[in-house]
């Protein structure tokens, strides 16, 4: 018999089945209890200091009863509490990034998978480092400054040492005006070397979706190859951590196990790290299971419907407030729209999920051969950028946070000082503006300087104003870029 100890490091007993349980059937059981979900949105509910906002959080047994009810009423509360604890946290900014695929070689067998090795329909592929920089190439003259690299897990054909060469080389490639500033990483989890050798890479964040945290669920979805292994793949974050790694990155790969579950098991992750080493997770993403090469999402019985999702969503950001909520391509304009409004700060943007998908191709040119899963998202980062502002949101290139050693804690109390508007504001306004200048078409740039204009009212520091606006000048007279505070 294993206890629930979120100060474990080990998964059977941070990600204790038993307490879940506890947690669906407390959560149930309390899901029309109004006194009960009216202290818990009180505690929810962000509220003002002198020298920011502070939001308590919520617990896994708290945030679960949120979850569970269904009165549309507490559901609006919700929303309304997530969306103000997203404008006081990160204020409308949205920042952005793609995703760049490496190789689809994978000796996993991860049942929903495209990659998986028994698929032989896909054709099998790993860019040179020659690819590489043009695939950074394509993807600086859209505009792009922080990338997510992606790989399938092979010893042989993408070992560490091929993953740290195309991280050298991504940062390595200066395109007209173009660089990138950040590279994430999401690949297979490895060993605490491994993870020391990523960091000392110059990696953002270290992103690895647990894809379930239900553990027969897992072994089953996962039958074959190093990835079978649940206890390994869930104490992953743990080794990054101890590998130097702060910045983290969760997720779970929704409609392959009952929600519920996996929500609880991805609060219970978070809380893991934050009493095990100080720092919760700098991300969560929320991938929902997608159609793709050899994969039928409705052969899977766990799909969840769009306002579903929005709850989940909704639920996450109210729980942990310092954390950034991640939304990709694989959602369409719509719920993305939506979801804006519910607590997503970070959004992809002209998404390739093909290896070698972005050099070569117009914007309307897309491959399709070695994808992963369907984009649904299909518009270009211009498009995208100019949606965000034409619905109030700051599209930001920032990097300035983890170059600046703001990473793990250090971000987390930037956040808690409300020093985002002295910070992170003109930080969004500067990036933009590099973009309006290098990238946007002339509509986009309309729209986006008009913004600029606005939005630098809103810098509460007579001197950060000065600055970021000394700067912005800088930017459209000269070839002068990379402004931070
Ligand atoms: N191989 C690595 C691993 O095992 O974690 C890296 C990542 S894989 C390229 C990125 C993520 O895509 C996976 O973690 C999974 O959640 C997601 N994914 C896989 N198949 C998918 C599908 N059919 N629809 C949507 N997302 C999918």
């Amino acid at each position: 018999m294993t206890t629930y100890n979120p100060r474990s490091l080990k998964a059977e007993e941070f990600i204790h089945d038993g307490e879940i349980r506890d947690t669906l059937a407390y959560a149930e059981a309390n899901k029309n209890n109004r006194e009960l979900i009216d202290a818990i949105l009180e505690k929810a509910r962000p509220k003002k200091t002198e020298t920011g906002f502070v939001s308590a959080g919520l617990n896994h047994r708290e945030a679960s009863v949120l979850l569970a009810c269904e009165d549309p009423e507490v559901i609006e509360r919700i929303y309304k509490i997530a969306e103000e604890i997203k404008l006081a946290y990160y204020g409308n900014r949205i920042v952005l990034f793609a995703p760049l695929y490496l190789s689809n070689y994978c000796v996993n067998g991860c049942v929903y998978c495209p990659y998986h090795l028994k698929n032989k329909t896909i054709p099998r592929k790993k860019l040179t480092q020659e690819e590489v920089r043009r695939e950074v190439i394509a993807l600086q003259d859209m505009g792009h400054k922080r990338l997510a690299i992606e790989s399938g897990e092979d010893p042989v054909n993408s070992p560490i040492e091929y993953i740290l060469e195309c991280i050298k080389t991504i940062y390595s490639v200066h395109h007209k005006n173009g660089d990138i500033r950040r590279v994430n990483v999401n690949i297979a989890a490895t060993t605490v070397e491994n993870y020391r050798k990523l960091k000392d890479a110059g990696i953002g964040t270290y992103i690895l979706f647990q894809e379930t945290y239900h553990k027969e669920s897992y072994l089953k979805l996962h039958p074959t190859g190093p990835k079978h292994d649940y206890d390994y793949h869930t104490e992953a974050m743990d080794r990054a951590m101890q590998g130097g790694i702060d910045d983290v990155g969760l997720g779970v790969l929704f409609g392959l196990e009952l929600y519920k579950y996996e929500f609880a098991g991805l609060l219970m992750h978070a809380e893991h790290l934050e009493a095990a080493h100080g720092v919760g997770p700098h991300t969560i993403s929320v991938p929902r299971l997608k159609r793709a090469d050899d994969i039928d999402p409705d052969e899977f019985d766990n799909g969840i419907s769009d306002d579903i999702f929005a709850k989940i969503i909704a639920c996450i950001r109210i729980a942990v407030p310092y954390t950034g909520i991640i939304i990709s391509t694989r959602e369409n304009e719509a719920v993305r729209s939506r979801a804006l409004h519910l607590g997503v700060s970070q959004v992809s943007g002209g998404s390739r999920t093909s290896v070698g998908g972005y050099a070569g191709y117009s914007p309307e040119e897309r491959p399709h051969d070695t994808e992963q899963f369907d984009v649904s998202d299909q518009r270009s980062l211009d498009e995208v950028v100019r949606w965000l502002m034409e619905n109030g949101h700051i599209p930001s290139f920032c990097t300035a946070c983890y170059r600046e050693g703001r990473t793990g804690d250090r971000f987390m109390s930037l956040c808690k000082t409300g020093q985002i508007l002295n910070c992170c504001h003109p930080n969004a306004l500067m990036t933009l503006s590099e973009y309006l200048e290098d990238y946007a078409s002339p509509e986009t740039k309309d729209v986006g300087y008009r913004m600029v204009e606005k939005e630098l009212d809103r810098i509460p520091k007579e001197k950060v104003r000065q600055i970021a606006e000394d700067n912005i000048a800088a930017i459209k007279a000269s070839n002068r870029r990379d402004f931070r505070f």
